[in-house]
């Protein structure tokens, strides 16, 4: 049966007619091209990498960009488009997440007219795919830290250091990696293939299975002046860009929590013990329906109020924060009940519910973590930072 959302608040009301035609597009496609093959994918380690193209044709990548091919979508929009690829799977929402805000964010806000007009076309139609290098071995909360150097030699730039974690590395034709040089943290785009550049892929995850994830290897990588992104002055440009991908994630999430909430409360009127009652006639079984509905109603007018100051340039970093740490924690608790109400037949995957809980695991860790972005709102309650 065709999902048909979860609004219990009318917060559909608070829409315009654009933003709702922008949701069933997505939704459609959500229901109709990756439904059907995530469940292998996931079983099979596998990115559905054939939905690229599609996904491009329909303005998913980049999609709250302008210009350069991109659909130029508000950020309500865009947060939706978010919503319903994660509804189906956080893997593929990473995907979108990392080419659009986390690739092109910065080649559009950093980047030379020359490379703007290199990459950005060819990465909005998905005929160029990208990855941000942030984290390192030893650096990931703290990324102040990363040991990945850039000196510069003439008219070069010589890279060396390592990257960790990094989403679609393997698949990818550009990376936007960070390096200390002497005058701060800079960033390259460097093209695959060039000499002292190497990829590997991670192997073994429970989590983001349908998801590619690599580290990123440079030794002694000569790359141009002209990879370098002119105007990325120190380490808050790539915090800016992960602020871009923090906002789509508060989005995101929700979509899994719905998923896990509508499969429950599906499932628990049909379901029958005792005396051939269904389970959702137990009363504990309804204070965990209950929860799970308000949490979610209270996620959606977050990340609603969200996207409008954004659209409005009135969203701030600590705004973003707790959007992303409250709806993660959100939509893992949602997961986890879900599990619950499912019982045995919680933990296969003729249910989505496991993949969305291991899924999850890496959301809540990546993008900052719940206690990083805690220590985020923390500071601007109290002036004081606690990091250290
Ligand atoms: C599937 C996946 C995809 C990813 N994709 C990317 C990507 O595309 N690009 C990229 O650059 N990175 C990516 N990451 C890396 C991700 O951003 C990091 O994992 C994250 O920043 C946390 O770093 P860490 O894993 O090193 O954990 P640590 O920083 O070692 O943290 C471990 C624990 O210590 C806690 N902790 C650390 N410092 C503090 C403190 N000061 N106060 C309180 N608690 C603290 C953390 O909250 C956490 O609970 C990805 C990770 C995963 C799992």
């Amino acid at each position: 049966m065709a999902f048909r959302g979860v609004d219990y608040f009318a917060v559909d009301s608070l829409l315009s007619q654009q933003e709702l035609m922008v949701r069933q597009t997505a939704r459609r496609f959500a229901d109709e091209r990756i439904l059907p093959v995530i469940r292998d994918c996931f079983r099979d380690a596998r990115f559905p990498t054939e939905l690229i193209p599609e996904m491009a044709e329909l303005g998913f990548l980049g999609a709250n960009l302008e210009g350069y091919g991109c659909a130029g979508m508000n950020n309500i929009e865009y947060g939706l488009v978010m919503q319903e690829l994660e509804r189906i799977d956080s893997g593929v929402r990473s995907f979108v997440s990392v080419q659009g805000a986390l690739v092109m964010y910065p080649i559009y806000t950093y980047g030379s007219d020359e490379q703007k007009n290199k990459w950005l076309p060819a990465l909005q139609s998905g005929k160029a795919i990208g990855c941000f290098g942030l984290t390192e071995p030893d650096f990931g909360s703290n990324p102040a830290g990363m040991r990945t150097t850039a000196r510069r030699d003439g008219d070069t730039w010589v890279l060396n250091g390592e990257k960790t974690w990094i989403t679609n590395g393997g698949i990818s034709d550009v990376a936007v990696v960070w390096a200390r040089a002497e005058e701060g943290v800079v960033g390259f785009l460097v093209e695959t293939g060039i000499p002292g550049y190497r990829t590997s892929d991670i192997h073994g995850k429970w989590s983001m299975r349908a998801s590619v994830t690599s580290s990123l290897s440079f030794s002694d990588c000569r790359v141009q002046e002209s990879a370098r992104l002119p105007l990325a002055k120190g380490l808050k440009a790539p915090l800016s860009c992960l602020t871009q991908a923090r906002y789509g994630i508060g989005w995101g999430v929700l979509g899994a929590a719905m998923d896990c909430y509508e499969t429950a409360r599906a499932y628990s009127v049909v379901r029958k013990q005792f005396d051939d009652k269904p389970i959702a006639s137990h009363q504990l079984v309804q204070e965990k329906l209950a929860w799970m509905i308000t949490e979610i109603t209270k996620g959606q007018l977050l990340a609603l109020h969200a996207g409008r100051l954004k659209d409005q340039k009135k969203l701030e970093p600590a705004h973003v924060s707790m959007l992303k740490r409250n709806n993660v924690a959100m939509a893992l608790d949602c997961a986890r009940l879900s599990r619950d109400l499912l019982g045995a037949n919680g933990i296969t995957d003729e249910y989505p519910i496991m993949r969305h809980l291991c899924n999850l695991e890496t959301v809540k860790t990546y993008e900052g973590t719940d206690h990083i972005h805690a220590l985020v709102i923390g500071e601007r309650v109290t002036g004081v930072a606690a990091y250290k």
